[in-house]
Formats: structure tokens, C-alpha cells, sequence
């Protein structure tokens, strides 16, 4: 077998291990980050995303944000609030504390946000980012520093001295085994939602054919590996962000195709009828969690209708072509839908429930419909004025909620809450911030807030000589 040797080995290059990699090196560190996929695939899930929830109200200069008021304590409470208060308190301050200060970091290495102004239906503060050009971004500067990244280098176990600190990791770097030796390994590993054998085993049978959004090499191995060292399993392993996206999605790494303003009109599935309140809340609260109820619907289908008063506030961003029909029967041909006539009655019923005030598609307007089951609580206006429009529907994997527990230093604990000395973790492979939904723009500020840290206190440990 192989052998290197480094102060501090990161398993995963997505935003946790990038931002741990550069945090290493810029405290003097020496760093290899052991990448599963080739380069041109490299940056996992981040590589996808397009946006970074921040509290713009501490950002203290002349930039003008979408929403310029959103205080940390906003954001703590949305992730509390979003996740029905099951998220780790601690971690979840840590992120919302922490997420200013890291995105002024990462904007001190000249990172490249886009900042919009005020943006319609956003309640929180984001800045917006290409996943594919970040990634780029942060590797470069890391290509500058003592860091070293491998690709091809798929992480199988951790390695451990008789006095059970992690000292390194085993990987196969392109079919080869090397062992890794290291100070410190930090666990940035991403999810296993890719893996259809795990989303089959956490979510349940038929969950195997569910398109994935992300990166097809998020299947979970380190974690296992992790596991297997004794680690402790934190979060809601039977659950995951499972998104409401375009039905032509392809099966993998189609990253953005969310068809977004579902929230204005009604979905209803192949039977015709109605299953979700889509107007529950904003967008960014309940898009994460519709997508499984969608999945679970016959076919794993389902359909947004919208007419001609709301179909401008609709965001279509999938590949599928939009179909149009002059009344709902034509519509629920065209769409396919098996039950057409139930469809009608259902949207004759709906439309019977709405009675709207002032329609605003950028605040909780309060127009409900409470006479129908289920309810609609905001944007309840009526389908009455043609052209309609549909556009068929699925649920997405996007990130899997189970991973290892760390404590707000990102150390990981052990089954007996033990810290394991040199071993850390941060982004989605830890467990422990999101239950039965997720508040949009969060995965990424969690996996650059607790990387940053991971590499923190791995350097403090090495400094102590811990
Ligand atoms: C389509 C899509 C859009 C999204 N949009 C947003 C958004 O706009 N804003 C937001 O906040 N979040 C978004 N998310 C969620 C966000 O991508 C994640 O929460 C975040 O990127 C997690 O970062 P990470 O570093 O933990 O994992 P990842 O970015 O997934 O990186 C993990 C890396 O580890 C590698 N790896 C896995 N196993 C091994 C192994 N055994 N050995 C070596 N390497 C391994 C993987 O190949 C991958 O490169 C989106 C997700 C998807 C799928």
C-alpha cells in the first residue's frame, strides 16, 4: 500500500471541505482533500446551488441585499421554526452566529457573490452564487496553498492509534489503496442520498427510482466508515430535502429544476385531487418537504395548475415545455392526468372555497380557502380566467438528513458522546440541524460556518498536541 503524509486529511470537496481546506492552510496547515469523482465532477452537491442564507443585517457597509433586515436571531429561528424545533439548538446557533462572520471570510478571499436587490417573495437575507464557479474559485486559491487535492480518491476507513485517535484514512485513489496519514481528518463527505440502496433502506421501498438532483457520488461510504470507527449516528435518518421539481428532470445531476409559484395555484395528482396546502408558507419553507409528498402520489407524479391571473409569478426552471389548455378539462387532457373529471370538481370546489382579498405573491397575503380539504392559506384566488397552465411535477433528492453528531466545535462524538480525538466533520454528512424540512439557502451556510470551524479546532488540537 501507498503511503502520504499530511497535517490534516479532508475527505470531500464540496463547500465543507473547501472551506476547511482553506481555513487549514491558512492557519500554516498542510492539506490533502481526498475527492471521490473525477475533476470534472468535482464539488459535489455545491456545485449545483445558487444561493448562501445570510443575516444581512449584521453586514455592516453599503451593500444593498434582498432583504436588508434578517438579524441572525431571523435565521435561528427559522431553522428552529422550519424544522418543528427539532434541530440541535447549539447547532443550530453556531450556523446562524457563525454565518455573517463566515461569508465575510469567504468575501475576504475575493469570492464572487451576486447580490440582488430587494427580491420578490424572499423573506430571509441571501447573497447568490454559481456552484459550478465557486467551486472553481475556492480551489484555486487552495491550488495556492500547502494543499494537495486528489481526485479519483474514494475514502473507505479511518485509521486509529491504540489510543483511538483518528490518524489517517485508507482511500483508493484511482483503484489503488493509499493510506493518508494525518494529524486530523476532517469528514466532509456529503449525504448518501445519491445511493439508491440507502434511500430504499431510510426512506422505504420504490424511494430507489427518485431523481436525484446532486452530485451521483454522495453515497455515503465515509460515513459508514465513521460508523464503523464508532461513531455516533445524529438527525432524521427518514427523512431528507426531497424537492418539488420538473417531472422531465433527468434521473441525476440535473441540479436546478424547480418549478417555483406552485404556492399561487393548486397541485393536484392523477386521481384529481388536491393533497398539500400549497399555500402554507413561502416558497423557501415548504419546497424542500412537498417534493416527498408529491413522490408518494400515484405514478410519483402530480401537476401545479395556475390561470392567467398568476402564471407570470410562476418560476419555471425545469426542462419540460409548460401546457396550456382553455379550460380545465382540455388541461387535465393534455396533461395526462388520469381522473380528469375529478380534477374539475376538485378545482370547482376550491375555486367555491376562495373568496380573496388583495392578492400579493410576495407576502403571507392571508387569502385562504378553508372550506376545502386541504386547506389553502395564503394566494387562494380562484382558477376562473383562461388560459390555464400545468406543469407536471415530482419530488427530487436533494440531501439526505442523517450523518455522524459533532458538537458546535464540529468535533465528532462517539455512541458513548465522547469527542473521537482527530476526528471532525461538517456539511451534510453530520446529522443533527434538519428535520422534516429545510429552510432554502441553509445547507450551504452550514457546511462553510461548521468547515471553517472543523478546521479550527483541528489546527487548536494539533497546536495543543492533543
Ligand atoms: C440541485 C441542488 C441545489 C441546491 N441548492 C442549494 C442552494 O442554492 N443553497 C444551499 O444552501 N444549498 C443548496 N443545496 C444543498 C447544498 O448543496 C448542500 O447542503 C451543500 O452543498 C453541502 O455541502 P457539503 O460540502 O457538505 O457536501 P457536497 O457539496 O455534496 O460535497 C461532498 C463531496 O464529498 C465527496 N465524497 C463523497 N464520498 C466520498 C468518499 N468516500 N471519499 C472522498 N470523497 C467523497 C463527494 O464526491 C462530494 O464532492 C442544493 C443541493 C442540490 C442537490
Amino acid at each position: 500500500m501507498k503511503h502520504q503524509s499530511y497535517d490534516i486529511v479532508i475527505v470531500g470537496c464540496g463547500m465543507a471541505g473547501l472551506a476547511a481546506g482553506l481555513r487549514a492552510t491558512e492557519l500554516g496547515q498542510s492539506v490533502a482533500i481526498l475527492e471521490k469523482s473525477p475533476e470534472e465532477h468535482r464539488g459535489g452537491h455545491t456545485r449545483f446551488t445558487e444561493s448562501f442564507r445570510i443575516p444581512t443585517a449584521d453586514i455592516d457597509d453599503d451593500t444593498e441585499f434582498n432583504v436588508e433586515d434578517y438579524t441572525a436571531s431571523d435565521f435561528y429561528s427559522d431553522i428552529m421554526a422550519v424544522t418543528n424545533y427539532n434541530a440541535d439548538p447549539d447547532l443550530a446557533k453556531r450556523v446562524a452566529n457563525g454565518a455573517s462572520e463566515t461569508f465575510e471570510w469567504l468575501r475576504g478571499h475575493g469570492i464572487d457573490w451576486e447580490y440582488r436587490a430587494p427580491h420578490p417573495g424572499y423573506t430571509a437575507g441571501r447573497v447568490w452564487l454559481d456552484g459550478e464557479e465557486f467551486v472553481s474559485e475556492l480551489v484555486s486559491h487552495l491550488s495556492d496553498r500547502k494543499a494537495t487535492i486528489h481526485y479519483k480518491a474514494e475514502a473507505r476507513s479511518l485509521c486509529r492509534d491504540d489510543g483511538g485517535a483518528v490518524t489517517g484514512v485508507e482511500a483508493r485513489v484511482a483503484g489503488e489503496r493509499t493510506r493518508f496519514d494525518a494529524d486530523a481528518v476532517i469528514l466532509a463527505a456529503g449525504d448518501y442520498g445519491s445511493s439508491k440502496e440507502k434511500r430504499t433502506r431510510y426512506y422505504g421501498p420504490g424511494y430507489g427510482k427518485m431523481k436525484v438532483r446532486g452530485s451521483r457520488y454522495n453515497t455515503g461510504e465515509a460515513i459508514d466508515a465513521a460508523l464503523e470507527l464508532g461513531a455516533k449516528a445524529d438527525g432524521e435518518w427518514g427523512d431528507a430535502h426531497m424537492a418539488l421539481i420538473d417531472a422531465g428532470s433527468p434521473d441525476v445531476e440535473g441540479g436546478i429544476t424547480r418549478i417555483d409559484g406552485y404556492q399561487y395555484g393548486v397541485i393536484v395528482n392523477h386521481d384529481g385531487e388536491r393533497f398539500v396546502d400549497e399555500g402554507q408558507d413561502s416558497r423557501a419553507h415548504t419546497y424542500a418537504k412537498f417534493g416527498r409528498r408529491i413522490f408518494e402520489q400515484p405514478y410519483h407524479e402530480a401537476f401545479i395548475i395556475v390561470d392567467s391571473k398568476t402564471v407570470d409569478d410562476v418560476a419555471h426552471m425545469g426542462p419540460s415545455n409548460p401546457i396550456t389548455g382553455d379550460s380545465i378539462e382540455s388541461l387535465a387532457n393534455r396533461l395526462g392526468i388520469e381522473n380528469v373529471e375529478r380534477t374539475v370538481e376538485t378545482v370547482e370546489a376550491y375555486n367555491a372555497a376562495c373568496d380573496p382579498g388583495e392578492y400579493d405573491p410576495d407576502v403571507l397575503d392571508g387569502n385562504s380557502a378553508t372550506t376545502v380539504e386541504p386547506p389553502k392559506s395564503n394566494w387562494a384566488l380562484p382558477l376562473d380566467e383562461p388560459p390555464f397552465t400545468g406543469y407536471p411535477v415530482t419530488g427530487g433528492m436533494t440531501f439526505a438528513f442523517g450523518g455522524v453528531a459533532i458538537t458546535p466545535d464540529a468535533a465528532v462524538l462517539d455512541t458513548q458522546d465522547d469527542s473521537i480525538p482527530g476526528l471532525y466533520a461538517a456539511g451534510n454528512a453530520t446529522g443533527g440541524l434538519f428535520y422534516d424540512n429545510y429552510p432554502g439557502g441553509t445547507g450551504l451556510t452550514n457546511a462553510a460556518v461548521f468547515g471553517k470551524i472543523a478546521a479550527e479546532s483541528a489546527v487548536s488540537a494539533i497546536e495543543a498536541g492533543q
